[in-house]
Order: structure tokens, then sequence, then C-alpha cells
């Protein structure tokens, strides 16, 4: 096997093949059992063999497994469209599916410029993006990404989209998130005011930037942002494929900011960490401008062989139905408010740079010099060394560069969020050679 986003000489040093898995917890091949830290990466919600789950995909099973949605729908994924909707922002109506993140985008991305080309209004075909922004793997989605050292090498073959700065004090020459904020805000209005007649869409991730090393937007910025979309009539794209159910202690992270996108993507998280559905949900506006006689050539030419898989909209189905049964985003936020407190511990040792969090998705950066924000050089890997001595200890994430990864299913007890973090303290105390001064 070749192995996703894997360096595979790393793999073969610390070879990992999980067997099985049961709540929190999945187990390898010599029966050694790892916390499940990462969600197995930002997906599960209520644990692994959720019996609620498993029987719907099971009853599913015995109607059928697969039929096309091409011409024709099925009725599992028309269920999960109406709940999609009822939990979705108000505006949005309509729901395309597909299999991945990177494919909701890459529909998002097709579906905002061909309602140009449908509107008559051909010369909108770019995209704006923020630095730093992740939007998956495929050729449509690294475009609008811009993330240096996964796109670099692929520049030759992406069609160019403006990158903008993410407004991170980190990053901002001033240090300040309020200054960092208005330059980037003024900067896109400006952006939008010379160039609005050519752009087609903005897309930005949902209040955190997640591959790009979990980093929180201001408040009120994406806000801002769907108030400058409106004012220059640029479609305002919001990937929620990260933090889409409850990660962040709402349902969808645009409720923090009460956002009405144009349009939205959703996956990861949907099928509770099951099965691969994605979808990618619009207004009634798109959806009009490509309705019409066939003759017109307003279809949208997109889809793939399984889309809207029954038995992924099963899982889907049965998902919610648990979230709702259970309060589930309720209890996530509460749970978010455990962690930032026990992270507080985590963020006095000496490495620790920032700790970044909203819900459950938190980062964690390492850094040479605690005051001057100095990193660790790069060919040193310490948050990937840090990570394999969490596996040691019994959790599994994984880093992106120097930060840190902790995004635990939701359904994790207070008791099994203790555990993990005591085992990423404990990891990076020994990684770093930290010497700690106990109360
Ligand atoms: N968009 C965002 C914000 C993501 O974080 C990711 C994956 O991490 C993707 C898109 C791509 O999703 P997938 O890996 O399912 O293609």
């Amino acid at each position: 096997m070749w192995l996703p986003f894997t360096q595979m000489k790393d793999y073969e040093e610390a070879p990992l093949i999980i067997e099985s898995g049961e709540g929190i917890r999945l187990r390898d091949i010599h029966g050694n059992e790892y916390f499940d830290g990462y969600s197995s990466l930002w997906l599960n919600v209520h644990g692994h063999r959720r019996p609620e789950i498993d029987e719907a995909v099971k009853e599913q099973l015995g109607r059928i497994a697969h039929s096309t949605l091409l011409g024709a729908a099925n009725v599992p994924s028309i269920q999960l469209a109406e709940k999609l909707i009822q939990i979705s922002p108000e505006n949005l109506t309509r729901v395309f599916y597909s299999d991945s993140g990177a494919e909701s985008v890459e529909i998002a991305i097709k579906m905002a410029y061909q309602y140009w080309q449908n509107k008559g209004r051909t010369e909108k075909t770019k995209f704006v993006t923020l630095t730093n922004g992740y939007h998956g793997d495929t050729v449509g989605a690294i475009s609008v990404g811009s993330i240096d050292i996964y796109h670099r090498v692929y520049s030759a073959l992406m069609f160019h989209s403006f990158a903008l700065p993410f407004p991170s004090a980190k990053w901002h020459p001033s240090g300040n998130e309020q200054m960092a904020k208005e330059d980037s805000l003024s900067e896109i209005h400006d952006l939008f005011e010379k160039n609005h007649e050519q752009i087609s869409g903005l897309i930005v991730e949902s209040m955190v930037q997640g591959a790009g090393g979990m980093h929180i937007m201001p408040v009120g910025y994406l806000k801002e942002l769907e108030q400058l979309c409106r004012k220059f009539n640029v479609l305002f794209i919001v990937d929620e494929v990260a933090t889409g159910f409850g990660r962040t202690g709402k349902m969808f992270a645009v409720e923090h900011e009460g956002v009405l996108p144009d349009i939205m993507t959703m996956a990861k998280g949907i099928t509770g960490g099951y099965l691969p559905i994605a979808a990618t949900l619009t207004t009634e506006e798109v959806y009009q401008a490509f309705y019409g006689e066939y003759t017109e050539m307003k279809t949208f030419f997109h889809g793939h062989s399984y889309t809207g898989n029954q038995l992924g909209c099963a899982a889907a189905l049965a998902n919610l139905d648990i979230f709702e049964k259970e309060g589930l985003v309720e209890q996530a936020a509460k749970k978010a408010e455990y962690v930032e407190r026990l992270m507080a511990e985590i963020n006095e040792l000496p490495h620790v740079g920032e700790i970044r969090q909203l819900g459950l998705m938190c980062g964690i950066e390492l850094v040479k010099d605690k005051k001057t924000k100095e990193p660790f050089p790069f060919e040193e890997r310490m948050a990937y060394r840090a990570t394999l001595r969490m596996r040691e200890l019994g959790m599994l994430t994984r880093p992106l560069g120097d930060t840190i990864v902790f995004m635990p299913p939701l359904a994790s007890s207070y008791e099994e969020l203790t555990k993990m973090l005591q085992i990423i303290k404990q990891a990076i105390v020994e990684t770093l050679n930290v010497k700690v001064h106990t109360k």
C-alpha cells in the first residue's frame, strides 16, 4: 500500500495497523489500545461501533447497498437531505451529495463558477481565498487552498486564485489581532472593489483554519466577510468540512456569527465517521440558475459513481438522530470548557508557544523559545516525535507542522478527556526533556 499524506519511510519505521475499535479506542493487530485523539482524522463523533449506527447500516443493507443518484433518487438520500436542510442555515435549501470533503469543495467551486456562467456573467471566473487555507487535495481544492508546503509542488497544475491574509496576530507585523482583522478586511474590500466583475466566489474555512494549524478567526470577521460578499455580488462559500457537526461547540461554525453562506460544504462528521458521504448545500437562487430546458445547457455536469450512497446516508441519519437525542452539541460545548481548563496546565510548559481552541478543535503549538516564539528547526519534527511518544502512551493523533492536534470524538467522557490530556502533557514533557515543577 501507499498511504495518503504519508512519507512511507516514516511509516516503515513506525508501522501501525488497526484491527478494531470500540468507543473512543482503537486496537491494533498486536492488541495495543489507543485513544482516538484525532477522531480518526476529525471524523468520529460518537465513538466506534456505536450500536444505533451499526444497526442503521445493517438495516439498510437488508434493503439495498447502493443505486445511482444520476437521474434517480433513493429513500435515505432524500431523508438525509431534508434533515441537513433542517439543521443548516435557513437560506440553504438544496443538497448536492459527494463522497469526500475535497469533492464537496470541487463541487462548490464548479457550482459557483457555472452559476455566473448560467446567469450570463461569463467574466466572473476567479476565486478568492485566505492565506494558510486548506480545502482538500484535489486540483480544484488545492487551487483555492494556500498552504505552501502542500501546494508548491503542484503550482503549475493549479488555476490562479487571489490569496488574501488570514487575520492572525501571529502573522501580522503589529502582533495585534484587531489590526490583523482590519487590514485583512480592507485588503479584501480593495480587491473586491477593483476586481469584483471577475470574481465568482470567496471561499473560507468556517471560523477555524484546521489543516493550517488550528487558527481561529477573530470575532466578527466571518460576518464581515459575508457582508463584503453581499456588497460586491460575490458568492460566499463556507467550508464546514472540518468544523461541521458540533466540533466547534455549535452544529455548524457559521452559527457563531449568524452567517448565511451562499454555498456550504460538509463531510467528515456527517456520518459520525462511518462512511464517505459529503454534501454541498446551496440556496434556491443558485439552484434556480441551473434549472431549465436541457437544450439551454444549464445542467450541472458533475457527479460521482457512489454519490448519495444508501448505506452512508443511513449512517448519517442515525448519526444525526443521536445528536438530537443526546443534545450532543451542547454537551460538546461544555466538554470544550473543561478541556480549556486542563489545557491551561499544558500551556505552562516551557516549549508550548500557544494553544488555540474553538470547541473540541485544539492545536498545541511547540516552539523552541516560549518568549520569542522562535520555532524549532523544521527537520527536528518536534510535534511528530511527541505524537510518536503519545502512541506509546496509548493515544493517536497527527501533528500539523509543529502543532499537535487534539480533536477527540464529541462523545469522549470527562474521564477519557482527562486521560488523553495527561498523555499529551507527558509526551511533550518527555520528548522535549522538559523539567516540570509540580505544585
Ligand atoms: N476542507 C477542510 C476544511 C478540511 O479540513 C478537509 C480535510 O481535512 C477537507 C476540506 C478535505 O476533506 P477530505 O479529506 O474528506 O477530502
